[in-house]
């Protein structure tokens, strides 16, 4: 297959999305199962809740021995017996009594109604009622919230604490989920050093390794780092050889056509093809993406080095794989619509991402640059709650135009007024 080189970016995105697939089931505990996306779909073995049981604190009769009852005209109805929560009850309710009756605890037979103790007066073992009651007052009917059979979740669900209730409320403990995608990470160049290494003489720490690691763990991927490879064929091939173990991997820097550059010749040579390589966009133009050939080989993403553009292939094309991978059927990043608050210029060929920050005022939310835009800028990345999507045709965005904003901090959709 030839390799396609300089696409757009929605065509790299389809080219990805058309070699993942969601990985297989593996079982896990239930507390584990948090932010996992369900392989199964379930299906109630049980009603939720089990039988009529009491909302309230209270007393169980019937509705007909009340129906003309008044503050005239009062009923008076005999204690006949007491059912606490988790118990059975094993006498039936005969007209003209009435059963004390705990919040949860099981209606018994021939009750139809449960009036609330602060709605009767206890006179020694009876109780005065003075208003009728509606059949199922009070009442919680069996298979009102589940009903056995209903299928409560869908294959493909994200698991919350909702959802890991309900699984617990019907009695699953183990629970099959997609498996977590592992994510070999290889950064490249001789100028890189850990962070606690030494920078002088012109090394930087090699800051790819842990945003991208951070990355994948943001979504629940497993990033695996291999380390950082010098700028040698057999160096970098020692890399590759461990990192097709895992399902994908992520490499930053040396994809380039540079004289240093040797992955692209190492990967064809170790048997991966690569589909594409150059996607028209900034930051991010030299990303390179293929897949080895032999069964369940990994994908492999060749990232730029430039830590925002490794960072922003990320999350264009990288995050949205590991998420099909892990069964998720939303894929991408919220976009919101917001007002530009300056002007913004570029030349036409590119699709431009550009870190702005977000700011709600009321209703109204407003977009301004971070300032420098350059790819090596990490700051940017700390400073944006979103990617600016500047079409690739356009060439000026105007003060007050309506953009559209990938939200990329999920923090800023959070409040700090409780909104009530
Ligand atoms: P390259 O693709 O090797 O030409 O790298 C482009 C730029 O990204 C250079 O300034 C590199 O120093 C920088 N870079 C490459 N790899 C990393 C990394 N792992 N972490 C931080 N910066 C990097
Ligand atoms: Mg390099």
């Amino acid at each position: 297959m030839s390799v396609r080189e300089s696409i757009t970016p929605s065509e790299a995105r389809a080219i990805i999305q058309r070699e993942v697939a969601p990985l297989g089931s593996e079982r896990v505990a239930l507390p584990e199962a948090l932010g996992r996306v369900l392989c199964e779909s379930v299906v109630a073995p049980r009603n939720l809740p089990p039988a009529d049981n009491s909302a309230m604190d209270g007393y169980a009769l019937r509705a007909s021995d009340v129906a003309g009852a008044d503050s005239q005209a009062p009923v008076d109805l005999p204690i006949a017996f007491e059912i606490p929560a988790g118990v059975e009850p094993e006498q039936t309710l005969q007209s003209g009594n009435s059963a004390r009756i705990l919040t949860g605890a099981f209606v018994p037979a021939g009750a139809d109604c449960v009036i609330r103790q602060e709605d009767v007066e206890r006179i020694g073992d009876r109780i005065r009622v003075k208003r009728p009651v509606p059949h199922y007052d009070n009442i919680r009917r069996a298979g009102e919230d589940v009903g056995r059979g209903d299928e409560v979740l869908s294959a493909g669900k994200r698991l919350g604490p909702g959802e890991i209730g309900m699984l617990a409320s019907l009695g699953r403990t183990i629970i099959a989920v997609h498996q977590r995608p592992r994510v070999a990470i290889v950064s490249g160049g001789d100028e890189l050093v850990e962070p606690d290494g030494d920078v002088s003489g012109g090394r930087i720490v090699s800051s790819n390794s842990y945003s991208l690691a951070a990355q994948c763990m943001e979504i629940g991927a497993e990033p695996v780092y291999l380390g950082i490879a010098r700028d040698t064929p057999e160096d970098i091939e020692e890399h590759f050889r461990t990192a097709m173990r895992a399902d994908v991997i992520v490499s930053s820097a040396g994809v380039s056509v540079g004289d240093r550059d040797h992955v692209r010749s190492v990967l064809e040579k170790l048997g991966c093809s690569l589909l594409f390589w150059g996607v028209r966009m900034k930051p991010g133009y030299p990303l390179a993406f293929g897949r080895f050939e032999r069964e369940a080989g990994p994908l492999v993403f060749g990232l730029p080095g430039n830590p925002v553009s490794a960072m922003v292939t990320f999350e264009q094309f990288v995050r949205p794989a590991l998420l099909a991978m892990m069964g998720s059927r939303n894929l991408y990043r919220a976009t919101v619509r917001a007002r530009l608050t300056e002007p913004l210029t570029k030349t036409a060929g590119r699709l431009h991402f550009v870190r702005v920050h977000l700011e709600r005022d009321g209703g109204v939310m407003t977009a301004h640059s971070t300032g420098n835009q350059s790819s090596g800028a990490l700051r940017s990345m700390t400073l944006a709650q979103g990617l600016l999507i500047f079409p690739a045709d356009e060439t000026e965005l105007s003060e007050g135009q309506e953009v559209e904003v990938q939200v990329i901090d999920p923090d800023f959709l959070a409040s700090s007024q409780s909104g009530f």
